[in-house]
């Protein structure tokens, strides 16, 4: 089964959305763990900085405290110079007591050479050594000697051992300087001493001084490459500069985990939202796939729906028109009449059936057709309401039901809002055609109690209102009933009748007036029935055109004439043609004139010796179609005449394209044509009409010599009527013939 158009474009499935975002999720976590990681240098060079000045001004403040302690001895002995040995000792360790960091304390004596030394243990080398043992020594010593200011040498190699420091603190200055108070840093073991443990594990602490001389304590433990801090150390006018170079343990103890921490974080979240939008991709698609199958569920229901709609509606209605149709209808009725009869109240079935709508059908051609029966049906519906249903059980036929009447009156007002309908003409393609109906009308409970006795009573009603002229409505009563019944035994007999050869064709003959002579003959049927004895035609044509049975008779009436016509050749009567009639109904057969055909060839008969007589309404109903089997019939030699000329619609415009032989004036117009004026005008203009038309020119139903006269007045060229001869069987014609009695002064009784 189809499905709906309406389909969505499939979710792609694809991987490169995850793959995006879980990169973009990368970056920012590689960003933000770079921001991080230059944080933490930041604050690494920042937690170095601070070490490096803490440990600085650590050294400055033991440094100073320690050379003002050396000023502060030579300050004393400056004032104090008388100074024993033993004075000495005990000053200079009570100063090494507090100033541990002091390798050695020394008294030099203004020749620049150490007095006393002080502990001995360890210094005996530098014991009378010349500490101005160079240039650069001596000016320095001697600038101090003569400024007073404390003179520190660079880092250098101890007399003693290791690298150190000697700080000397001039006693005087001046005339008055008298050697100098020194110390002697060991600067390894003041760094050590100095310095923390914490320092001394974490950092390699190098002091170095302008000369590039270097002393560096280094620990144990891996350092951060390239990674150091230096600092000048502000102590009196020493160029020394302190440097810091962390190890890793102190570095990565600082270092902080967030940016680890932060990337670790961003690539979970990106992950964890990558595997989201890939199940939500998959949910999606699979959602897609849900509602694709749903949306292809709901269009295959919706159409088996439609269909199933579609079939319930064509169960039920009529597709032109789409009004219940005669089922839908019959069960709505039935179900109606159950209530009508516990209510005790009446119900109409009104059965309405179009005038001459076949021929406008015709004329208009059936999709024209089909358009007047929607605008009748419009209309129509424009009645309807919760107590009147209408139907199009199909054809030209609708029928309403009118609920909850107490009587026949009751209907009439809806029977004229019905007319009503009608009384406008319809626009069929910018042609205005004027319509009437018939209605057949039953009630419930007097013309039956189910639906379907109800549906055959108005229908019986409608056939007699029919009959009695259209364009009016007829309420059923119980004597159609038995109308109704006898027409249906017609029905069933005419069937029998033909298979048991009941029919008998009489002949009526027809004087020509030039010749005053009969030349032809009018073939009329009657039917020996054998209960009701010799019927005439207008017992039984009627019904026989109704049940289509007339196409069955008028063969037979074609074939018996031309036998007949065989059985005359050779003999007196081989001049004599039969005019037989047809009913317009007869020509709608395509097989009609292949018959006709046959007849002649299989009688081997002349065909001019065959007439067809049809009425006006030929002229009205298909046309088109009634012309071409004229046509045909008219080539094949057989004779054409219009019966009843004047009764129906009288054009004579017609006669001009249709291929007539012969105008047969009705009787209606002879009847009084030798006393009425008008009549005898008409009868006068039909002849003169028809002859400049090269027709020739019958009158139908003479019975007095006046009629007969007067037409030959006005040269009428046949007469048919009674006063020539009644219609009589064959044997009785051929006798009258042979006796000459068809002569105007000679009739037979
Ligand atoms: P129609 O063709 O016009 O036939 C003439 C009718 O007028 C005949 O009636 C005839 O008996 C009657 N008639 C003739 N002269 C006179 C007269 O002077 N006075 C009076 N009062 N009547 C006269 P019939 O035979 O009863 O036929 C009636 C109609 O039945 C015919 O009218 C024709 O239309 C139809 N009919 C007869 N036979 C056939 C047939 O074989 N096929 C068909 N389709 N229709 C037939
Ligand atoms: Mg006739
Ligand atoms: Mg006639």
């Amino acid at each position: 089964m189809a499905r709906t158009e309406t389909q969505r474009p499939a979710w792609p499935l694809s991987l490169w959305l995850p793959i995006c975002v879980m990169l973009v999720f990368f970056c920012l976590g590689a960003l933000l763990w770079v921001a991080a990681r230059n944080h933490d240098q930041e604050q690494l060079k920042l937690a170095l900085q601070v070490e490096t000045a803490n440990v600085a001004q650590q050294l400055e403040d033991d440094f100073r405290t320690h050379i003002q302690a050396l000023i502060r001895m030579a300050d004393r002995r400056a004032i104090d110079p008388s100074i024993t040995p033993a004075q000495w000792k005990a000053d200079a360790e009570n100063y090494r007591k507090h100033f541990p960091y002091y390798q050695a304390l020394e008294w030099i004596g203004p020749d620049m050479h150490i007095r006393w030394v002080n502990p001995i243990a360890g210094n005996e080398a530098v014991q009378n050594y010349n500490v101005a043992f160079n240039t650069t020594r001596r000016h320095a010593l001697e600038r101090a000697a003569a400024t007073g200011k404390v003179d520190i040498t660079p880092i250098l190699t101890l007399r003693q051992g290791g690298t150190g420091a000697v700080v000397y603190a001039p006693i005087g200055k001046g005339e008055h300087f008298n050697g100098f108070i020194a110390g002697v840093f060991h600067l390894q073991n003041l760094l050590q001493g100095l310095l923390s443990d914490e320092v001394l594990r974490n950092f390699a602490v190098t002091v170095s001084d302008g000369d590039g001389k270097t002393l560096s304590l280094t620990p144990n433990t891996p350092l951060v490459a390239g990674f150091t801090r230096s600092q000048a150390l502000r102590i009196f006018d020493l160029n020394w500069t302190l440097t810091l170079e962390p190890s890793h343990r102190w570095a990565n103890a600082r270092r902080s985990e967030w940016s680890n921490f932060v990337l670790l974080a961003i690539l979970l979240c990106g992950i964890l939202i990558t595997g989201l939008l890939v199940l939500a991709q998959a949910a999606m698609r699979r959602k897609q796939i849900l509602q694709e199958t749903q949306d292809a569920l709901k269009a295959e229901i919706d159409q088996r729906e439609m269909v199933q709609s579609d079939l319930e509606r064509a169960a039920n209605f009529n597709p032109l028109t789409n009004l219940p149709n005669r089922r839908f209808f019959m069960e709505d009725l039935e179900s109606t009449l159950r209530q009508s009869e516990e209510n005790q109240r009446s119900l109409a079935l009104i059965l309405l059936d179009l005038d001459r709508f076949q021929t406008l059908n015709d004329t208009l051609g059936h999709l024209h057709g089909d358009t007047l029966l929607n605008a009748v049906a419009q209309r129509l519906q424009q009645l309807t309401s919760k107590r009147i249903s209408l139907a199009h059980p199909g054809a030209d036929e609708f029928m309403f039901y009118l609920r909850d009447i107490s009587g026949p009156e009751d209907i009439v007002p809806l029977v004229s809002r019905i007319r009503g309908c009608f009384e406008l003409p319809f626009d069929i393609q910018g042609i205005q055609h004027k319509v009437t109906a018939t209605l057949g009308i039953s009630l419930f409970p007097e013309s039956g109690h189910d639906a379907n006795t109800l549906l055959r009573n108005a229908d019986i009603a409608l056939y007699r209102a029919k009959e009695n002229g259209r364009n009016n409505y007829q309420f059923f009563t119980s004597d159609m009933h038995q109308r109704a019944l006898q027409h249906l035994e017609l029905t069933k007999s005419l069937h029998r009748a033909l298979s048991q050869d009941e029919f008998v064709l009489f002949m009526q003959p027809q004087l020509d007036l030039h010749e005053n002579r009969v030349d032809s003959v009018e073939a009329l049927i009657r039917w020996h029935h054998p209960e009701r004895g010799l019927l005439p035609p207008s017992e039984f044509i009627p019904v026989a055109e109704e049940t289509g049975m007339i196409t069955e008779i008028g063969r037979w009436v074609i074939r018996k004439a031309c036998e007949q016509i065989a059985r005359w050749q050779g003999g007196p009567f081989s001049h004599l043609r039969i005019a037989v009639n047809l009913s317009g109904r007869e020509l709608e057969s395509p097989e009609l004139v292949d018959f006709i055909e046959n007849s002649l060839l299989s009688n081997g008969i002349n065909a001019a010796n065959l007439e067809i007589e049809l009425t006006e309404e030929i002229f009205i109903d298909n046309i088109t179609h009634n012309l071409e089997q004229l046509v045909r019939v008219s080539r094949l030699g057989v004779q054409l005449a219009i019966d009843d000329f004047g009764v129906g619609y009288s054009s004579l415009a017609y006669l001009r394209n249709f291929p007539v032989n012969l105008l047969k004036i009705d009787r209606s117009f002879v009847e009084h044509v030798d006393t009425r004026q008008d009549d005898a005008m008409i009868v006068r203009a039909v002849i003169n009409l028809a002859h400049n038309l090269g027709v020739r020119v019958a009158a139908e139903g003479i019975e007095t010599e006046s009629q007969l006269a007067f037409l030959r007045a006005h040269h009428c060229d046949v007469a048919q009527g009674y006063l020539i001869s009644k219609p009589v069987p064959v044997d009785k014609l051929e006798t009258a013939l042979l006796e000459q009695r068809y002569s105007t002064d000679n009739t037979p009784s």
